[in-house]
């Protein structure tokens, strides 16, 4: 039973959302009345102007920050012409480094960097110039920031749209790479910027969400990335997905493949890797550093290891669960706990966060105050010891706990005190955000086969539906039944 529970839910995920969820259907994915604007009360929503201090954020202290140079710097100890040609190597990379940060609006920091070191020819006027982009900076209020959403990436699509029982929910709620590819330039070149959660709203001293500004220069406007059911579940084996996330040698993070015939390559095959190369070329694509939230359930793992409790355990295991354990004799589950550990944390590391998706993609409004714990217990248990813990939940089925009226009540009294200050629903609208003392909630749109199919006027400030359509799609794409 449970095996067909998962598959379903899985591969429909967002299928069923539409259904069975009284007033709030206008935040339903694929319902037929697409989401009217303006579904926010008036009340609820903070309107900024608050004039938020550009700051810098932790993770950009990473690699870019001041104190790495120094470290690097105090080593200069050979005499000579070498002394003089490593001299300037550091100066120009300290250059560089503070004209990354500047492309990606972190001017003060930018600034700052240089400032901190003795004066070096150019150096002013790349201060000059980094002030004077700043000062032309745009702000912008959370309730023009949109946020879009995938699910695993298809790889190949001869295997995906092979026919079997899995293609029409693939063709439905997922998208290729090449469609990925193809929106993520488009929305490029039209100037977007991914943003976090955190750069809408932040919880204050008293514990109260807050709203933000994020400041761009104009042609740039700021959208949140999110990636739902990054588990590479069972049932998508040898479907022409990746299989698990992995760090190479490089430190980078890398989607792992196999192949038709067994064979096992290493490469950008999902959108963490694509997201950080397009971002490693085209800097401006990031706010400060920022990536995506990766959504994710836990009853199968995450990221592609095993590391519920169950394959620990092996009570209760389903059909496909078993073949795995049966075809990996060698399962070590404190291993598969410890790398995708290493994995999550080179993904925090690259500016990527982590949600809840509900350990068993659960459906919040229709599940009774018990079933939300029992499954939140688990997620606590299994998942967040792995991702570091997370103040962001992104509902399952596009599902949520209220219609557009404010929060109120035990279920999201219980997720508050768990810790949960970010919510996200799926929304068709462009804009959806709601923030309140208690919590940002954000609405979603799915850029798959689906939207692009039936509703392509809705995506046409991202992109051009009818040019990213992938021609290996199946079609028509099957309604949602
Ligand atoms: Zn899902």
């Amino acid at each position: 039973m449970k095996k067909g529970w998962s598959i379903a839910a899985t591969v429909l995920c967002l299928g069923l959302a539409g259904t069975a969820f009284g007033g709030c259907q206008h935040i339903m994915p694929f319902s037929e009345d697409l989401a009217t604007s303006g579904t926010v009360p008036e009340e609820s929503t903070t309107s900024s102007n608050t004039g938020i201090a550009f700051k810098s954020r932790p993770r950009d202290s990473g690699e870019s920050s001041g104190k790495a140079v120094a470290e690097d710097t105090s080593d200069v100890s050979v005499s000579g012409d070498r002394a003089d040609d490593r001299d300037k190597e550091e100066k120009d990379g300290i250059l560089q480094q503070a004209q990354r940060l500047a492309a990606m609006y972190d001017y003060d920091n930018a600034i700052a960097l240089l400032q901190g070191q003795p004066e070096e020819p150019g150096y002013a006027q790349a201060i000059g110039q980094m002030e004077e982009i700043r000062d032309s900076c745009v702000p912008w209020t959370p309730e023009q920031v949109t946020h879009v959403f995938y699910h695993t990436l298809i790889k190949d699509t001869a295997l995906a749209f092979d026919g079997d029982s899995d293609s029409a929910g693939y063709d439905q709620v997922m998208t290729t790479i090449d469609e990925f590819n193809a929106i993520t330039q488009s929305m490029y070149e039209r100037g977007f910027v991914m943003v976090s959660l955190e750069d809408l709203a932040v919880k204050d001293e008293n514990g109260n969400m807050v709203p933000k500004e994020i400041l761009l220069p104009p042609g740039k406007q700021p959208f949140v990335l999110s990636q739902d059911d990054v588990s590479y579940y069972h049932y998508m084996d040898g479907d022409g997905m990746a299989s698990r996330l992995v760090v190479d040698e490089d430190g980078q993070v890398k989607a792992e493949y196999v192949g038709a015939d067994g064979s096992v390559s290493v490469g950008d095959y999902d959108m963490v890797p694509l997201i950080d190369a397009f971002v490693e070329e085209h800097p401006d694509f990031s706010y400060r550093g920022a990536k995506g939230i990766i959504a994710l359930t836990g009853y199968e793992g995450v990221l592609g290891y095993r590391t519920d409790g169950v394959y620990e355990t092996r009570q209760e295991l389903d059909e496909l669960q078993q073949v795995y354990l049966d075809t990996h004799p060698d399962f070590d589950h404190e291993a598969e706990v410890a790398r995708a550990t290493e994995t999550a944390n080179a993904m925090k590391e690259n500016g990527w966060a982590f949600a809840s998706h509900t350990w068993g993609h659960i459906n919040v409004g229709e599940s009774s105050l018990e079933r939300l714990k029992t499954d939140t217990e688990k997620w606590l248990t299994y998942v967040a010891p792995i991702v570091g813990g997370s103040d962001k939940i992104i509902f399952a089925f596009g599902a949520d706990l209220s219609g557009a009226e404010g929060y109120s009540g035990e279920k999201f009294d219980y997720l508050k005190a768990q810790g949960f200050d970010y919510y996200c629903n799926v929304d068709s609208s462009q804009y959806w955000v709601q923030i309140t003392p208690g919590y940002l909630r954000m609405g979603r749109r799915n850029l798959d086969g689906y939207r692009m199919y039936y509703n392509p006027e809705l995506l046409s400030d991202l992109f051009d539906a009818e040019k990213v359509f992938d021609p290996a799609r199946p079609t028509p794409v099957p309604e949602m039944s």
